[in-house]
């Protein structure tokens, strides 16, 4: 081997690595954006060329210190989840039993079920615990692709457990090899000991808990959940008002169970996104697309809940309004680790073409998370996040259900181990 290193030494490489032999779904533009014997040339963690074999200047071996065969695998972007609550202790499992034995969800919640079970949990465990449940899950995703993942708090509902949550959420980003996107959600529900005072609590999240997670560097946006058994549009707009005067971008949970107005609240706060979505109207779409504001629909929360009423796709479309997916990942309505799942629920359950959701996946949740100009596309010039899969068509993807044809994952240019 020594002699290999010291040509390498001699050489005068333009790239780093260099994959040959590759089928490419740039995901830039609309469809897949093929590229049928394709390269992909990586300088510095970043993409240096993405062609066909056939523009290559030079021969590989002259390009690249390193050369690799893709063996005819589909290269896309490394997978974005966009909307995930996976930072939590405890799980639900009692509670999904429970509720087909036949208990209400009062019963349920007599027994110390619901959100509330969850945010005990998560109160309780302490910050190393929480890491671990956590990563379990995180690598879950990984291990289907997922190079950039985006995670709420919203189980400490307090200034302590808010801040342990984000802090957890931190240091996956820092100790695993994926990027992490934060969201500071103090307004996912009402505490216990806040019941029915629902507006002492927001005060409790704008005048404390939002500057200490501001000031700690903790969030990368704000959400909250705007609902009827969550906060109203008027509270969501006060809390909009705090995040924006810390500069800080905003996202909603919206018109998931009913039409309050929230995506169009949030459009109008030049929202990165609006999420869950089965009720939004037409006033909501347009202020969507006015504002560029990313649809992220979460199919694995409406087959959980065994939901009936469909997002407005085709309006989304027409539109314009860009269409992202993710999993929701949380222990009460949606219990889900596996992003491929869901890009099959995308097409399955809201007739997505297999190709509008892996971009649902990829560039449209890049943009969901304002990374849009970094990540979510096959371009040079972006972060080498990407995924082999040994699959034969990328629709393949999205038409599998169990199968897991992530062959290699390469993020900032390196290969990811197992
Ligand atoms: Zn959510």
């Amino acid at each position: 081997m020594w002699n290999r290193h010291s040509f390498k030494a001699m050489s005068d490489h333009a790239w780093d690595d260099l994959w040959l032999n590759a089928r490419i779904a740039t995901m830039a533009g609309d469809g897949w954006g093929a590229i049928e014997d394709g390269v992909v040339a990586v300088a510095g963690g970043r993409l240096a060329q993405v062609s066909p074999r056939a523009d290559l200047p030079r021969p590989p071996a002259a390009l690249a210190r390193r050369v690799h065969d893709a063996r005819g695998c589909w290269i896309t972007p490394g997978l974005v989840d966009c909307h995930t609550h996976l930072v939590y202790a405890g799980n639900r499992a009692r509670e999904f039993e429970l509720r087909l034995e036949g208990a209400t969800y009062e019963e349920i919640a007599r027994a110390g079920g619901g959100i509330r079970s969850t945010v005990a949990a998560t109160r309780a465990a302490g910050e190393a615990a929480l890491f671990e449940v956590s990563a379990r899950r995180l690598q879950r995703l990984m291990a289907e692709g997922v190079t950039t993942v985006e995670i709420k708090s919203g189980y400490g509902l307090d200034l302590e457990t808010e801040i342990k949550m984000l802090t957890v959420a931190r240091s996956l980003g820092e100790r695993l090899p994926v990027t992490v996107s934060t969201s500071f959600l103090g307004a996912h529900a009402v505490p216990v000991e806040f019941d029915g005072d629902a507006e002492g609590y927001l005060d409790l999240v704008i005048d404390t808990v939002l500057p200490a997670v501001a000031e700690a560097g903790l969030a990368d946006a704000v959400d909250a959940f705007c609902e009827g058994i969550g906060f109203s549009a008027a509270q969501t707009d006060r809390l909009f008002q705090a995040a924006r005067r810390l500069g800080l971008p905003v996202r909603l949970h919206a018109e998931q169970l009913s039409d309050l107005g929230g995506a169009g609240l949030a459009a109008r706060h030049g929202a990165l996104s609006a999420d869950h979505l089965e009720w939004l109207s037409a006033e909501g779409i347009a202020a969507m697309a006015a504002a560029g504001t990313v649809a992220v629909l979460l199919p694995g929360a409406f087959y959980f809940l065994r939901e009936t009423r469909l997002p407005p796709i085709a309006d989304l479309r027409a539109s314009g309004v860009p269409i992202a997916i993710a999993t929701d990942c949380n222990p009460g309505s949606a219990p889900v680790t596996s992003p491929l799942l869901m890009l099959n629920m995308a097409c399955t359950l809201f007739r997505l073409t297999p190709a509008e959701a892996v971009a649902g996946m990829t560039r449209h949740a890049a943009a969901a998370l304002g990374l849009g100009a970094s990540h979510g596309t096959l371009e040079a010039g972006k972060v080498a996040d990407f995924v082999l899969w040994d699959v034969e068509e990328p629709a393949e993807l999205a038409y599998a259900i169990g199968a897991n044809p992530c062959a290699t994952v390469v993020r900032g240019g390196k290969v990811r181990s197992a």
